[in-house]
């Protein structure tokens, strides 16, 4: 099955229409209003700005597999990178049928801005194949997944773009991709992707990083307003890697978790859920529901009056069609993109305090930075370390983004998109426009 992965998933359907389209949003569209509107806030060069609103290179590649019943099929696949001026471009391979190119460009962009706001020496790239990944055989999978290493071999290496799971791949498509590549260069090369299995050099806690993020920051922004985890009811949207993990960690930590959800619904509580006795996702599969005396939808979740809302599922799931109906003072983004341009300005407007994406789930690629320097160096760390360390640079992250919210009339998009753009900008003035 699909299993999964990152950033999102445990899957909702299609979301509604966002802007005032009655196409959804594209994330390159939402990411350049983003890039557009925190441009505005700031003294930045504008020709940074329209360099940045590019990618510097996308590869679309064929990819063909023999089917388990020996015809053969063939999917389209991409890489796109968006900007290295910071160093190798890093981010996700998603597997999922809306993968397209501009989506692709979009998430990129996300990602540079994510390993700028923590401070990782790399730039952004997202990946992946317009596949059903629920459709194939394990076998089809690692049959797509070895088959698109070849394809994309020429633009990816451990020292100019190192891909990692999201939606729809996992710790065993890395494995592939990390066979493949290393076959064909005669060499076992393991910091050309993160998100490994621990054996082969992936890193501890790599899996749990987005979701303890998540949580990191939850407690954060919590702390901010003062109000105590204790205090504090959260829903939680998809229970995945991201989800569940955050979910239960606030839980633990003292938070009322009153609603998780996936694909099928959500399971609802105001007494409080035991998040560790609902199987997450890699656990068993769509089980949330199979486990709730009282099941709500998915979107009545997202309007559930909390005090925290934490999108962990799909992209664009916060709307104009829903934004006003949110209830909770604060959402943090554990999902890539939940919220489309407009739902953003409705909840900005509401004074509802949105915590971004690329700052909230960026856990996930902290700890495969973590992975990569543990790779180069040949030397695993422990998960105590692995867990420290990331808890340091989340904190760095948020004092860097608290910093901005407070010395400016900013949302906390904005603040983390200043922390974000000044230090691409700055490396782009260091470095010049050549040739
Ligand atoms: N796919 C993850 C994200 O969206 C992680 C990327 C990585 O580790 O490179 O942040």
């Amino acid at each position: 099955m699909a299993s999964d992965s990152e950033g999102s998933r445990d899957g909702q359907s299609a979301p509604a229409a966002s802007s005032t389209s009655s196409e959804p949003e594209s994330a390159v569209e939402t990411a350049r209003r983003q890039l557009k509107r925190a441009a505005d806030r700031l003294d930045i060069d504008p020709n940074v700005v329209e360099r940045l609103r590019h990618p510097t290179t996308v590869t679309e590649v064929t990819v063909p597999i023999e089917r388990d019943d020996g015809t053969v099929e063939v999917f389209t696949g991409y890489r796109a990178q968006h900007d290295s001026v910071r160093g190798p471009y890093k981010g996700g391979l998603r597997y999922h049928p809306d993968v397209t190119r501009d989506e692709c460009v979009g998430l990129g962009m996300w990602m540079t801005w994510k390993c700028a706001v923590m401070d990782l020496p790399f730039g952004g790239a997202k990946g992946g194949i317009a596949v059903d990944p629920k459709s194939l055989s394990a076998e089809e999978k690692e049959r797509l997944t070895r088959r698109f290493a070849e394809e994309i071999r020429e633009v990816i290496g451990p020292t100019v773009d190192i891909p990692a799971p999201d939606m729809g791949t996992d710790p065993q498509t890395m494995a592939w991709l990390m066979d493949a590549y290393s076959m064909q260069q005669g060499e076992t090369i393991p910091g050309v992707v993160t998100g490994k299995p621990p054996v082969i050099g992936g890193s501890e806690g790599r899996q749990e990083a987005p979701g303890r993020s998540v949580a990191i920051v939850t407690e954060r922004v919590c702390d901010h307003y003062d109000r105590p985890l204790e205090d504090t009811t959260v829903a939680v949207q998809g229970y995945g890697s991201v989800g569940a993990n955050a979910a239960r960690l606030l839980d633990e930590w003292g938070a009322t978790i009153v609603a998780v959800s996936d694909v099928n619904g959500a399971m609802y509580d105001p007494d409080g859920i035991d998040t560790q006795a609902v199987p997450s996702h890699d656990e068993e599969p769509e089980a949330v529901t199979d486990h709730a005396d009282t099941v709500i939808g998915n979107d009545e979740l997202l309007t559930l009056d909390v005090d925290v809302l934490i999108p962990a599922a799909l992209g664009n799931v916060i709307t104009e069609a829903n934004a006003d109906a949110i209830a909770a003072d604060i959402v943090v983004e554990g999902a890539n993109g939940p919220t489309t341009s407009t739902g953003d300005a409705i909840l900005a407007e509401r004074g509802v305090h949105v915590v971004p994406d690329i700052l909230a789930n960026a856990g996930g690629v902290t700890v495969s930075y973590f992975e990569w320097l543990q790779d180069i160096n040949r030397r695993a760390w422990s998960l105590e370390r692995v867990n420290d360390e990331l808890e340091t640079e989340m904190r760095a992250a948020w004092r860097a983004v608290r910093d901005e919210y407070e010395r400016r009339d900013v949302t906390w998009r904005e603040a983390a998109y200043v922390v974000a753009l000044s230090r691409i900008a700055e490396a782009h003035d260091a470095r010049g426009l050549w040739p």
